[in-house]
Protein backbone atom coordinates (compact mmCIF):
# COMPACT_ATOMS: atom_id res chain seq x y z
CA UNK A 1 0.00 0.00 0.00
CA UNK A 2 1.70 3.34 -0.98
CA UNK A 3 1.71 6.03 1.50
CA UNK A 4 0.59 9.25 0.00
CA UNK A 5 1.61 12.54 2.11
CA UNK A 6 -0.02 15.57 1.72
CA UNK A 7 1.20 19.45 1.51
CA UNK A 8 4.70 18.30 1.85
CA UNK A 9 7.58 20.52 2.49
CA UNK A 10 10.29 19.72 -0.45
CA UNK A 11 12.87 22.31 0.90
CA UNK A 12 15.31 18.86 1.45
CA UNK A 13 14.32 17.13 -1.65
CA UNK A 14 16.09 19.94 -3.79
CA UNK A 15 19.91 21.03 -3.40
CA UNK A 16 18.88 25.20 -4.09
CA UNK A 17 17.12 24.30 -0.73
CA UNK A 18 14.11 26.15 -1.70
CA UNK A 19 10.90 25.64 0.63
CA UNK A 20 8.10 25.11 -1.32
CA UNK A 21 5.04 22.10 -0.64
CA UNK A 22 4.11 19.56 -2.82
CA UNK A 23 0.06 19.01 -2.48
CA UNK A 24 0.90 15.44 -2.94
CA UNK A 25 3.94 13.34 -2.33
CA UNK A 26 5.16 9.95 -2.41
CA UNK A 27 8.31 8.25 -2.66
CA UNK A 28 8.00 4.88 -4.98
CA UNK A 29 10.57 1.65 -5.11
CA UNK A 30 9.03 -0.25 -8.01
CA UNK A 31 7.59 -0.67 -11.07
CA UNK A 32 4.55 -1.99 -9.90
CA UNK A 33 4.13 0.83 -7.75
CA UNK A 34 4.02 3.49 -10.63
CA UNK A 35 1.16 1.13 -12.59
CA UNK A 36 -0.83 1.22 -8.45
CA UNK A 37 -0.34 5.32 -8.97
CA UNK A 38 -1.66 5.60 -12.68
CA UNK A 39 -4.24 2.94 -12.26
CA UNK A 40 -5.86 5.12 -9.18
CA UNK A 41 -9.00 7.04 -9.46
CA UNK A 42 -7.69 9.63 -7.50
CA UNK A 43 -3.97 9.88 -8.65
CA UNK A 44 -3.95 8.50 -12.20
CA UNK A 45 -5.07 11.60 -13.94
CA UNK A 46 -3.32 14.42 -11.47
CA UNK A 47 0.08 16.36 -12.73
CA UNK A 48 3.16 14.62 -11.72
CA UNK A 49 6.35 14.95 -11.09
CA UNK A 50 9.22 12.55 -11.02
CA UNK A 51 11.64 13.38 -8.65
CA UNK A 52 15.44 11.73 -8.05
CA UNK A 53 17.97 13.86 -6.17
CA UNK A 54 16.20 17.35 -6.95
CA UNK A 55 19.69 18.59 -7.93
CA UNK A 56 18.95 19.90 -11.55
CA UNK A 57 15.60 21.22 -10.34
CA UNK A 58 14.68 25.21 -9.36
CA UNK A 59 11.07 25.15 -7.81
CA UNK A 60 9.30 28.48 -8.22
CA UNK A 61 5.99 27.61 -6.61
CA UNK A 62 4.06 25.06 -4.98
CA UNK A 63 3.96 21.66 -7.04
CA UNK A 64 0.07 21.55 -7.25
CA UNK A 65 0.29 17.37 -8.19
CA UNK A 66 1.23 14.77 -7.23
CA UNK A 67 6.20 14.52 -6.84
CA UNK A 68 6.77 10.25 -7.42
CA UNK A 69 10.31 10.42 -5.41
CA UNK A 70 12.10 7.43 -7.07
CA UNK A 71 14.06 5.24 -4.75
CA UNK A 72 14.36 1.59 -5.91
CA UNK A 73 18.12 0.54 -5.91
CA UNK A 74 20.02 -2.40 -7.31
CA UNK A 75 23.16 -2.62 -9.43
CA UNK A 76 23.20 -6.10 -11.59
CA UNK A 77 25.81 -7.76 -13.59
CA UNK A 78 23.74 -8.38 -16.61
CA UNK A 79 27.01 -10.15 -19.36
CA UNK A 80 30.37 -9.99 -18.96
CA UNK A 81 33.69 -11.02 -21.31
CA UNK A 82 37.41 -10.28 -20.99
CA UNK A 83 36.77 -7.00 -22.66
CA UNK A 84 33.40 -5.35 -21.26
CA UNK A 85 30.60 -5.76 -19.03
CA UNK A 86 26.75 -4.73 -18.74
CA UNK A 87 25.63 -3.70 -15.72
CA UNK A 88 21.73 -2.77 -14.98
CA UNK A 89 21.36 0.12 -12.30
CA UNK A 90 17.75 0.61 -10.79
CA UNK A 91 16.73 4.42 -11.31
CA UNK A 92 16.91 5.44 -7.48
CA UNK A 93 20.34 4.25 -7.20
CA UNK A 94 22.63 7.24 -6.18
CA UNK A 95 24.81 8.19 -9.31
CA UNK A 96 28.17 8.23 -7.31
CA UNK A 97 27.33 4.92 -5.52
CA UNK A 98 27.21 3.71 -9.22
CA UNK A 99 30.63 4.97 -9.94
CA UNK A 100 31.91 3.58 -6.38
CA UNK A 101 30.63 -0.06 -7.42
CA UNK A 102 32.33 0.71 -11.29
CA UNK A 103 35.71 1.91 -10.03
CA UNK A 104 36.05 -0.96 -6.81
CA UNK A 105 35.65 -3.53 -9.69
CA UNK A 106 37.60 -1.60 -12.25
CA UNK A 107 35.11 -1.31 -14.54
CA UNK A 108 36.40 1.70 -16.92
CA UNK A 109 34.48 4.53 -18.23
CA UNK A 110 32.39 6.68 -15.94
CA UNK A 111 35.44 7.49 -13.45
CA UNK A 112 35.72 11.18 -15.07
CA UNK A 113 31.86 11.68 -13.76
CA UNK A 114 32.60 10.69 -10.17
CA UNK A 115 30.75 12.94 -7.42
CA UNK A 116 28.00 14.50 -9.45
CA UNK A 117 24.99 14.59 -7.49
CA UNK A 118 21.89 13.06 -8.04
CA UNK A 119 20.26 9.56 -9.15
CA UNK A 120 20.92 7.29 -11.56
CA UNK A 121 17.60 7.74 -13.57
CA UNK A 122 18.04 11.16 -14.05
CA UNK A 123 21.88 10.73 -15.51
CA UNK A 124 20.75 9.82 -18.68
CA UNK A 125 18.28 13.07 -18.85
CA UNK A 126 20.36 15.36 -19.42
CA UNK A 127 23.27 13.33 -20.94
CA UNK A 128 25.16 14.39 -17.52
CA UNK A 129 28.71 15.03 -18.55
CA UNK A 130 32.10 15.76 -17.00
CA UNK A 131 36.12 15.78 -17.77
CA UNK A 132 35.46 15.33 -21.10
CA UNK A 133 32.96 11.95 -20.70
CA UNK A 134 29.37 11.79 -21.33
CA UNK A 135 27.27 9.20 -20.12
CA UNK A 136 25.96 8.61 -23.90
CA UNK A 137 30.04 7.49 -24.32
CA UNK A 138 28.99 4.11 -22.42
CA UNK A 139 25.20 3.96 -22.56
CA UNK A 140 23.25 0.94 -23.94
CA UNK A 141 19.81 1.51 -23.00
CA UNK A 142 16.97 2.17 -20.24
CA UNK A 143 13.47 1.59 -19.87
CA UNK A 144 10.83 3.03 -17.88
CA UNK A 145 6.76 3.56 -18.09
CA UNK A 146 4.92 6.00 -20.26
CA UNK A 147 3.26 7.89 -17.65
CA UNK A 148 0.13 8.78 -19.83
CA UNK A 149 -0.30 5.18 -21.33
CA UNK A 150 0.93 2.83 -18.47
CA UNK A 151 3.22 0.82 -20.89
CA UNK A 152 7.05 -0.23 -20.46
CA UNK A 153 8.77 0.89 -22.87
CA UNK A 154 12.90 0.57 -23.64
CA UNK A 155 15.05 3.03 -25.14
CA UNK A 156 18.30 2.13 -27.28
CA UNK A 157 21.31 4.58 -27.36
CA UNK A 158 20.03 5.98 -30.80
CA UNK A 159 16.37 6.48 -29.63
CA UNK A 160 17.58 8.84 -26.81
CA UNK A 161 18.64 11.86 -29.20
CA UNK A 162 21.65 12.12 -26.54
CA UNK A 163 22.81 15.83 -26.66
CA UNK A 164 25.11 18.32 -24.95
CA UNK A 165 23.17 18.17 -21.88
CA UNK A 166 20.04 17.01 -23.36
CA UNK A 167 18.02 13.98 -24.52
CA UNK A 168 14.25 12.96 -25.87
CA UNK A 169 13.67 12.86 -22.16
CA UNK A 170 14.39 16.64 -21.40
CA UNK A 171 12.74 17.60 -25.08
CA UNK A 172 9.54 15.63 -26.59
CA UNK A 173 9.28 13.33 -23.72
CA UNK A 174 10.06 15.50 -21.05
CA UNK A 175 7.68 14.58 -17.81
CA UNK A 176 5.58 12.48 -19.63
CA UNK A 177 8.13 8.97 -19.44
CA UNK A 178 9.63 7.58 -15.70
CA UNK A 179 12.69 5.62 -16.20
CA UNK A 180 13.34 2.90 -13.95
CA UNK A 181 16.39 1.26 -15.03
CA UNK A 182 19.67 2.13 -16.85
CA UNK A 183 22.04 -0.46 -19.09
CA UNK A 184 25.69 0.57 -19.50
CA UNK A 185 28.98 -0.81 -21.11
CA UNK A 186 32.05 -0.90 -19.49
CA UNK A 187 35.42 -1.53 -20.27
CA UNK A 188 37.33 -4.18 -18.40
CA UNK A 189 40.74 -2.97 -20.15
CA UNK A 190 42.56 0.00 -18.58
CA UNK A 191 41.22 3.12 -20.98
CA UNK A 192 41.09 6.40 -19.89
CA UNK A 193 40.37 9.81 -20.96
CA UNK A 194 42.84 12.72 -19.57
CA UNK A 195 42.35 14.90 -21.93
CA UNK A 196 40.05 17.55 -20.57
CA UNK A 197 42.38 20.48 -19.13
CA UNK A 198 42.18 20.46 -15.45
CA UNK A 199 42.26 16.73 -15.25
CA UNK A 200 45.53 16.58 -18.00
CA UNK A 201 47.33 19.13 -15.33
CA UNK A 202 46.87 16.50 -12.22
CA UNK A 203 47.80 13.52 -14.30
CA UNK A 204 49.03 14.59 -18.21
CA UNK A 205 52.59 13.46 -17.02
CA UNK A 206 51.60 10.39 -14.66
CA UNK A 207 52.82 6.84 -15.85
CA UNK A 208 49.82 5.62 -17.54
CA UNK A 209 50.86 1.65 -16.79
CA UNK A 210 50.99 2.95 -13.16
CA UNK A 211 47.76 5.24 -12.77
CA UNK A 212 44.36 3.27 -11.64
CA UNK A 213 41.04 3.76 -12.19
CA UNK A 214 40.74 4.93 -8.23
CA UNK A 215 43.65 7.52 -8.89
CA UNK A 216 41.53 8.82 -11.51
CA UNK A 217 37.97 8.98 -9.39
CA UNK A 218 40.08 10.57 -6.61
CA UNK A 219 41.46 12.92 -8.81
CA UNK A 220 38.15 14.15 -9.93
CA UNK A 221 37.14 14.26 -6.45
CA UNK A 222 39.49 16.74 -5.17
CA UNK A 223 39.33 18.64 -8.19
CA UNK A 224 35.43 18.97 -7.87
CA UNK A 225 35.59 19.32 -4.33
CA UNK A 226 37.84 22.61 -4.99
CA UNK A 227 35.87 24.39 -7.42
CA UNK A 228 32.50 23.76 -7.19
CA UNK A 229 30.28 24.53 -4.25
CA UNK A 230 28.75 22.22 -1.49
CA UNK A 231 24.96 21.86 -1.62
CA UNK A 232 25.38 21.31 2.24
CA UNK A 233 26.98 24.71 2.65
CA UNK A 234 25.29 26.85 -0.29
CA UNK A 235 22.11 25.62 -1.82
CA UNK A 236 22.61 25.52 -5.74
CA UNK A 237 22.35 22.86 -8.74
CA UNK A 238 26.04 22.90 -10.13
CA UNK A 239 25.76 24.77 -13.75
CA UNK A 240 23.09 26.81 -13.92
CA UNK A 241 23.34 27.70 -17.78
CA UNK A 242 24.74 25.70 -20.44
CA UNK A 243 28.07 27.21 -22.37
CA UNK A 244 26.92 28.75 -25.35
CA UNK A 245 27.64 27.48 -28.91
CA UNK A 246 28.34 30.57 -31.13
CA UNK A 247 29.92 30.93 -34.95
CA UNK A 248 33.15 31.34 -35.86
CA UNK A 249 32.93 34.97 -36.38
CA UNK A 250 31.26 36.06 -33.05
CA UNK A 251 34.18 33.30 -31.73
CA UNK A 252 37.02 35.97 -33.23
CA UNK A 253 36.10 39.13 -31.71
CA UNK A 254 35.32 37.57 -28.54
CA UNK A 255 39.09 36.18 -28.48
CA UNK A 256 40.69 39.27 -30.10
CA UNK A 257 39.40 41.02 -26.82
CA UNK A 258 39.84 38.35 -24.34
CA UNK A 259 42.79 36.25 -25.47
CA UNK A 260 42.51 33.84 -21.96
CA UNK A 261 39.55 33.26 -22.78
CA UNK A 262 39.29 29.01 -23.50
CA UNK A 263 37.41 27.40 -25.23
CA UNK A 264 36.61 23.92 -27.57
CA UNK A 265 36.15 23.19 -31.49
CA UNK A 266 33.08 21.87 -32.16
CA UNK A 267 33.59 22.17 -35.48
CA UNK A 268 34.98 24.71 -38.98
CA UNK A 269 32.39 27.03 -37.48
CA UNK A 270 31.28 26.33 -34.20
CA UNK A 271 32.35 26.53 -31.17
CA UNK A 272 32.12 26.27 -27.65
CA UNK A 273 32.38 28.76 -24.87
CA UNK A 274 32.50 29.12 -21.02
CA UNK A 275 29.11 31.00 -19.92
CA UNK A 276 30.81 31.15 -16.91
CA UNK A 277 33.92 33.11 -17.99
CA UNK A 278 30.90 35.60 -19.79
CA UNK A 279 29.27 35.94 -16.67
CA UNK A 280 32.31 36.82 -14.89
CA UNK A 281 33.44 39.68 -17.37
CA UNK A 282 29.92 41.15 -17.08
CA UNK A 283 30.89 41.94 -13.26
CA UNK A 284 28.55 39.08 -12.22
CA UNK A 285 31.12 36.49 -10.19
CA UNK A 286 30.39 36.83 -6.39
CA UNK A 287 27.71 38.80 -6.83
CA UNK A 288 25.19 38.71 -4.38
CA UNK A 289 21.21 40.43 -4.49
CA UNK A 290 19.60 39.74 -1.13
CA UNK A 291 19.96 35.61 -0.38
CA UNK A 292 20.90 35.18 -4.07
CA UNK A 293 24.53 35.22 -5.65
CA UNK A 294 26.41 33.73 -7.82
CA UNK A 295 29.08 31.60 -5.85
CA UNK A 296 33.00 33.28 -5.55
CA UNK A 297 34.80 30.47 -7.46
CA UNK A 298 32.82 29.73 -10.65
CA UNK A 299 30.34 32.50 -11.43
CA UNK A 300 27.97 29.61 -13.21
CA UNK A 301 26.97 28.31 -10.44
CA UNK A 302 24.32 30.48 -8.75
CA UNK A 303 23.69 29.64 -4.96
CA UNK A 304 21.29 30.36 -2.33
CA UNK A 305 22.73 31.88 0.50
CA UNK A 306 20.01 31.11 3.05
CA UNK A 307 16.87 32.21 2.71
CA UNK A 308 16.34 32.96 -1.43
CA UNK A 309 13.16 31.69 -2.86
CA UNK A 310 12.45 30.05 -5.85
CA UNK A 311 11.26 33.29 -8.08
CA UNK A 312 14.31 35.26 -6.88
CA UNK A 313 17.14 32.68 -7.77
CA UNK A 314 15.14 32.71 -11.53
CA UNK A 315 15.24 36.67 -11.46
CA UNK A 316 18.14 36.79 -10.59
CA UNK A 317 19.09 34.46 -13.28
CA UNK A 318 17.45 36.49 -16.14
CA UNK A 319 19.31 39.55 -14.94
CA UNK A 320 22.39 37.58 -15.57
CA UNK A 321 21.12 36.48 -18.82
CA UNK A 322 20.26 39.65 -19.82
CA UNK A 323 23.71 41.20 -19.02
CA UNK A 324 25.47 38.83 -21.11
CA UNK A 325 23.23 39.41 -23.95
CA UNK A 326 23.37 43.04 -23.55
CA UNK A 327 27.29 43.42 -23.67
CA UNK A 328 28.13 40.59 -26.10
CA UNK A 329 24.66 39.19 -28.01
CA UNK A 330 24.95 35.47 -26.88
CA UNK A 331 21.93 34.58 -25.75
CA UNK A 332 22.95 31.50 -22.66
CA UNK A 333 20.24 29.16 -21.57
CA UNK A 334 19.58 27.46 -18.60
CA UNK A 335 20.49 23.70 -17.68
CA UNK A 336 18.49 23.65 -14.59
CA UNK A 337 15.03 22.81 -14.97
CA UNK A 338 12.99 25.17 -13.52
CA UNK A 339 9.50 24.31 -12.47
C1 LIG B 1 27.03 20.61 -6.92
C2 LIG B 1 26.46 20.09 -8.21
C3 LIG B 1 27.32 19.72 -9.23
C4 LIG B 1 26.80 19.22 -10.43
N1 LIG B 1 27.68 18.85 -11.42
C5 LIG B 1 27.22 18.35 -12.58
C6 LIG B 1 28.13 17.93 -13.60
O1 LIG B 1 29.35 17.97 -13.45
N2 LIG B 1 27.61 17.45 -14.77
C7 LIG B 1 26.26 17.36 -14.97
O2 LIG B 1 25.86 16.92 -16.06
N3 LIG B 1 25.37 17.75 -14.02
C8 LIG B 1 25.82 18.23 -12.84
N4 LIG B 1 24.93 18.63 -11.86
C9 LIG B 1 23.47 18.53 -12.11
C10 LIG B 1 22.83 17.24 -11.54
O3 LIG B 1 23.67 16.61 -10.62
C11 LIG B 1 22.49 16.25 -12.66
O4 LIG B 1 21.67 16.84 -13.63
C12 LIG B 1 21.78 14.99 -12.11
O5 LIG B 1 21.68 14.02 -13.12
C13 LIG B 1 20.39 15.30 -11.54
O6 LIG B 1 19.96 14.13 -10.87
P1 LIG B 1 18.77 14.19 -9.83
O7 LIG B 1 18.44 12.78 -9.45
O8 LIG B 1 19.10 15.10 -8.72
O9 LIG B 1 17.62 14.79 -10.75
P2 LIG B 1 16.42 15.75 -10.31
O10 LIG B 1 16.95 17.12 -10.03
O11 LIG B 1 15.61 15.11 -9.25
O12 LIG B 1 15.58 15.78 -11.66
C14 LIG B 1 16.11 16.39 -12.82
C15 LIG B 1 15.10 16.20 -13.96
O13 LIG B 1 14.99 14.83 -14.28
C16 LIG B 1 13.67 14.33 -14.07
N5 LIG B 1 13.82 12.99 -13.50
C17 LIG B 1 14.52 12.65 -12.39
N6 LIG B 1 14.51 11.31 -12.22
C18 LIG B 1 13.77 10.80 -13.24
C19 LIG B 1 13.38 9.48 -13.62
N7 LIG B 1 13.74 8.38 -12.93
N8 LIG B 1 12.60 9.33 -14.74
C20 LIG B 1 12.23 10.40 -15.47
N9 LIG B 1 12.55 11.68 -15.15
C21 LIG B 1 13.32 11.87 -14.05
C22 LIG B 1 13.02 15.33 -13.14
O14 LIG B 1 11.61 15.35 -13.30
C23 LIG B 1 13.67 16.64 -13.59
O15 LIG B 1 13.05 17.15 -14.76
C24 LIG B 1 25.41 19.12 -10.63
C25 LIG B 1 24.54 19.49 -9.58
C26 LIG B 1 25.05 19.96 -8.38
C27 LIG B 1 24.12 20.32 -7.27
Amino acid sequence: MLKIEENKSLKTFNTFGVNVKANYFTSVASEKEILEILQSKRFGSMDKLILGGGSNILFTKNYEGLVIHYVEKGIRLVEENEKYVIIESSAGEVWNDLVSYCVDNKYYGIENLSLIPGTVGAAPIQNIGAYGVEIKDVFESLSGIDLETGKKRSFKKNECKFDYRNSIFKMELKGKFIITKVILKLHKEKEFNLNYRDLNNYLGKANKEKLTIKKVRDTVDKIRTNKLADPKRFGNAGSFFKNPEVNETTFLDLKRDYEEMVFFKLDRNKYKIPAGFLIEKCGYKGKRVGDVATYNKQALVIINMGKATGEQIKMFSQEIQKAVFDKFGIEIIPEVNIL
